[in-house]
């Protein structure tokens, strides 16, 4: 990428991605379940080869794959980010066997994947939260006592050591009881695994989270469903002292929300890809719209209000997706700004396309509302984005944070 545009080889890669977006991802879409899981999708997405770039591709290209696929088909485009969400943890922190275990299932589209971070309690503010990780007195199910259908890896003998806070348990107890609650769960609880963070220390906030990998087949793992506004799998997990060993953390005891963060901030940059991707549909679809409309003797287009709207809209969706792209290359090239500059382009893109959706419903009129047009589901599916992965006042507030501790990166 130059400072200002990508080079051809990625732009051509982005025309093929928008291209099998129509024509292979798009169909498909049409005929999930709204609210479910779409496994065929999910597998398709593998086939073509996009779900292993997830563990290969910086951010930049995370970006480019988001934003390319949003621009056909914003289902395919949520399901790939959540297969990167659920499974970057494991790709980055994960034991050799752990990753042997999990990922090909997730590259190949075969095993879905999902991050359980949010609780009733505690969304925005993520260190407050509250799922407790008791220590277990029994064997977990990782051991040959107790083992039902917890997965191969989670035995093998070339499993991370225990992690400290463990081999504090001189009585032989060899692992945690997960208890309590998640909810706004992407992918729950269709899932086959769940990055889940929980609390191991009582009362050290950030410092007391672990993350743990846990089978969707554990004993006591329970899940419902959610309808949103939003076209979106996503529901509520129930954790009924479920069991989990130290084959099942993910890093270090205690460091888990080390892990959590680390995923936001590579998929922060990219939440904006996505809503630039459907900012630029909608601006489309208004361009094709507005100059075919006969009004007033004339076409839609020829009313210099109206024109105007356009070219705001087109400009505004350029100014993010700048942004954006400058985020992910920061965060590729190991810059030191990248917490502000990820959140300046999730907050101006996230809010830019709630504007560029609301001006192309305004400028087709009523068809844009009838159920089934893509502007009426692009205004199902933008709102969502302002409020996850950090709500806008959030990253207003990481921005102001980061400006006031780094004045010299202004
Ligand atoms: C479609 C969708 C998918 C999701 N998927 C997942 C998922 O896969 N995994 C997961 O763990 N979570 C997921 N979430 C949950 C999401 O991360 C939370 O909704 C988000 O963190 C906000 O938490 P909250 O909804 O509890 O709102 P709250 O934290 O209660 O905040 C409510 C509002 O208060 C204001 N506010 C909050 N904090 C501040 C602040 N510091 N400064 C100023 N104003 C503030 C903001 O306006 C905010 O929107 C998803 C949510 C949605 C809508």
């Amino acid at each position: 990428m130059t400072a200002f545009s990508l080079e051809p080889a990625r732009l051509a890669w982005c025309a093929e991605l928008r291209a099998l977006a129509a024509e292979r991802l798009r169909p498909l879409a049409g005929k999930g379940e709204p609210g479910r899981v779409d496994r065929a999708l999910v597998a398709e997405l593998g086939t073509l080869g996009l779900l292993s770039r997830l563990f290969t591709s910086g951010a930049l290209d995370l970006c480019l794959m988001r934003e390319s696929l949003a621009h056909a088909c914003t289902e395919a485009e949520t399901a790939l980010a959540l297969q990167g969400l659920g499974a970057h943890p494991v790709h980055a922190h994960g034991t050799p066997a752990q990753r042997a275990r999990w990922l090909p299932g997730v590259s190949d589209g075969s095993v879905v994947a999902a991050f359980a971070l949010s609780e009733p309690d505690a969304g925005s503010d993520a260190a407050a939260l509250s799922l407790t990780a008791e220590p277990d007195g029994r064997p977990g199910p990782a051991e040959p006592a107790e083992r039902d259908a917890a997965p191969d890896a989670a035995r093998v003998p070339d499993a991370a050591p225990a992690p400290a806070s463990l081999a504090a348990h001189p009585d032989g107890r060899s692992g945690w009881r997960l208890t309590g609650e998640k909810c706004w769960i992407s992918n729950a609880p269709d899932a086959d695994f769940y990055t889940v963070f929980a609390r191991t220390t009582p009362g050290a906030g950030a410092r007391g989270v672990t993350a743990f990998l846990v089978p969707a087949d554990r004993p006591g793992l329970t899940g419902s469903r959610l309808d949103m506004l939003s076209p979106h799998p996503i529901g509520a997990l129930r954790f009924d002292a479920v069991p989990v060993t130290a084959d099942d953390v993910l890093g270090e005891a205690d460091r888990g929300f080390r892990v959590a963060m680390d995923t936001l901030n590579l998929f922060r940059p990219s939440v904006g890809a996505f809503a630039v991707g459907m900012a630029q549909a909608a601006l489309d679809a208004t361009l094709a719209h507005t100059a075919r409309r006969d009004a007033f003797g004339g076409k839609l287009k020829d009313l210099q209000s109206v024109a105007h709207q356009v070219a705001e809209m087109a400009l505004r969706t350029e100014s993010a997706r700048l942004m954006v792209y400058a985020a992910a290359t920061a965060y590729d090239e190991g810059a030191a700004d990248v917490p502000r500059r990820s959140a300046m382009a999730k907050l101006l893109a996230t809010e830019t396309a709630q504007y560029v959706v609301d001006r192309a419903v305004q400028l087709h009129g009523a068809r844009a509302l009838q159920r089934g047009h893509l502007l009426e589901h692009l205004y199902r599916e933008v709102r969502a984005p302002r409020v996850y992965e950090g709500a806008s006042e959030v990253q207003r507030g990481i921005i102001a944070k980061e400006l006031y501790r780094n004045p010299e990166d202004r």
